[in-house]
C-alpha cells in the first residue's frame, strides 16, 4: 500500500470526498482517511436540500458561494452519477416554503425577501392555492413556491462520491485516525501518523472532520477551526411509492419533510446545541413526529423505517473555513453549518485548485481559516 501522495484528506463526508474527488480528477495522487467509515457524520444525515434555511444564508459572502455552489450543483450531479455509474436522486420538484401562523408569516416574508435579493423566482399561494398544490397539508396559512429549488438523496450522493473517489484512484482508508502530524518541529505538515501504526505523507493534508474538526488533537490548538457540533434529529419514512405524502420538499419555519424515491419521506428536524452525543433524543424526535403529523395526517398510516441524529459542523460567525490554515502544508475545508450538501461542489473544486497550484477562487476568500471570527447573532435559530 502505497504512503506517500499529493494530497491527504482527514474526513470522508460531503466535503471531504468531493475534495478527494476533484483533486484526484486533475490528477493528484489523493488519500483519505476516515476514523468510521463514509458518510457516517451529518452528511447522510442531511435532508439534502439545494436551497438554505436561513434567509442569511443569501446575503453577503455566504449568500455569493451559495448562489455559485447552486449554479455547479447539477453539472457536479451529473458527472457524479456518470463517474459512479448510478444516480444521485437528485430531483428537480422544487419547494414550497409554508407558514401556519402568524409568526410563521413574518419568517415566511424574511425568506421572501431574501430570495428576492437573490434573484431566485418564486410565487406567494395564499392558504387555498397551499392545499391545491398540497392537499395533505393541514393548518397553512400562506406559502412560497419556488419551483427551481431542487433536492439530492444524500444516501446515494455520498455512495456515488465514494465509488467515484475509488474510480479515480483515491485510496481511501477506513478505520484508521491521525494519532499526531508529521513536522519537523515548527515546520510544515507532511503527513500523520495513523492509529494503525502506519504513516500517511504528502505535501498538503486537508481537515475535512466536519463537527469534529475542532478536536483534533493531533494538530497545535492554534490550527483547529472553532466548530461546534449543533445536532439535528430526523425520521425516514416508508410510504406507498405511489401515493408519497407530498409531492415536493414541503419546508417550514419548524423543519421540512422530502420525499425521496421508493415512497421514502426525511422528516425533520431540530437544531440543539447539545455537544457531541450522537444518539437521537426521545424529546427531540417527539417533536418532529407531532408537529409533521399535526400538519400532515396522513403520516400517521406510514412506518418508521429508521431515526438519527447528524451533527452539523457550525462556525461563529456562520462562515465555513476553506483555504490554507495557519500552518503549512495543513488546510481546512469544514464548518458548513446547515449548507454543507449545497456547498461541496464549491470547496471541493476550491480545495482540489488550491492542492493543484492554481489558487482558491475568489469567492471562497472570506472563508479564510486564518481570520479573526465572533459570535454573528441569528445563525443557528431556524430549524429546517
Ligand atoms: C438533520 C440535518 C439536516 C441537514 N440538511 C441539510 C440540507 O438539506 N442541505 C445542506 O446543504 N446541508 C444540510 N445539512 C448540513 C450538512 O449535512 C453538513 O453541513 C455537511 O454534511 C457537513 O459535511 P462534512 O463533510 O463537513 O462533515 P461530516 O459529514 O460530518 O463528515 C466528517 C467526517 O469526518 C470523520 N472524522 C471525524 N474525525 C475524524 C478523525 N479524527 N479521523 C478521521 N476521520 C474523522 C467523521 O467520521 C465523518 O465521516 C444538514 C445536517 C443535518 C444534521
Amino acid at each position: 500500500m502505497p504512503d506517500s501522495f499529493d494530497l491527504l484528506v482527514v474526513g470522508a463526508g460531503v466535503i471531504g470526498l468531493s475534495v478527494a474527488w476533484r483533486a484526484a480528477q486533475r490528477g493528484l495522487a489523493v488519500c483519505v482517511v476516515e476514523r468510521e467509515r463514509p458518510g457516517v457524520g451529518a452528511s447522510t444525515a442531511a435532508a439534502g436540500l439545494l436551497g438554505p434555511s436561513e434567509p442569511h444564508a443569501w446575503t453577503g459572502p455566504l449568500g455569493a458561494a451559495t448562489r455559485a455552489a447552486l449554479e455547479a450543483w447539477e453539472d457536479f450531479a451529473l458527472e457524479l452519477e456518470r463517474a459512479a455509474d448510478g444516480p444521485v436522486g437528485l430531483r428537480r420538484d422544487g419547494a414550497l416554503h409554508i407558514a401556519t401562523d402568524t409568526a410563521e408569516v413574518a419568517a415566511l416574508e424574511e425568506t421572501a425577501a431574501a430570495l428576492e435579493a437573490a434573484g431566485i423566482a418564486f410565487e406567494r399561494l395564499d392558504a387555498a392555492a397551499c392545499a391545491r398544490i398540497e392537499p395533505g397539508l393541514r393548518t397553512v396559512a400562506a406559502g412560497l413556491l419556488v419551483p427551481g429549488e431542487a433536492q439530492v438523496d444524500t444516501g446515494r450522493l455520498l455512495a456515488r462520491l465514494a465509488r467515484a473517489c475509488t474510480r479515480a484512484g483515491v485510496q481511501i482508508d477506513i478505520g484508521v485516525e491521525p494519532l499526531s502530524a508529521i513536522r519537523g518541529g515548527d515546520g510544515p505538515v507532511e503527513g500523520v501518523r495513523l492509529s494503525d501504526g502506519t504513516e500517511r505523507l504528502a505535501p498538503l493534508t486537508v481537515l475535512a472532520c466536519g463537527a469534529w474538526s475542532s478536536q483534533a488533537t493531533w494538530l497545535p490548538e492554534a490550527a483547529r477551526p472553532p466548530v461546534r457540533p449543533l445536532a439535528g434529529e430526523y425520521v425516514l419514512l416508508a410510504g406507498d411509492p405511489e401515493r408519497p405524502p407530498v409531492s415536493r420538499a414541503v419546508r417550514g419555519r419548524l423543519g421540512s419533510i422530502v420525499p425521496r424515491a421508493g415512497g421514502v419521506a426525511w422528516l425533520g428536524t431540530t437544531v440543539r446545541d447539545a455537544g457531541y452525543a450522537r444518539l437521537p433524543a426521545v424529546a427531540a424526535v417527539r417533536d418532529v413526529l407531532e408537529r409533521w403529523t399535526r400538519l400532515l395526517p396522513a403520516l400517521e398510516g406510514l412506518s418508521i423505517s429508521s431515526v438519527g441524529c447528524g451533527l452539523r459542523p457550525a462556525s461563529p460567525d456562520g462562515l465555513p473555513f476553506v483555504g490554507p490554515s495557519a500552518i503549512e502544508g495543513l488546510a481546512v475545508a469544514t464548518g458548513h453549518g446547515r449548507n454543507g450538501i449545497i456547498h461541496a461542489p464549491l470547496a471541493g473544486e476550491a480545495i482540489a485548485a488550491l492542492a493543484a497550484g492554481d489558487g482558491l477562487p475568489a469567492v471562497v476568500g472570506p472563508f479564510d481559516p486564518r481570520r479573526a471570527v465572533a459570535d454573528a447573532p441569528g445563525t443557528t435559530t431556524a430549524d429546517r
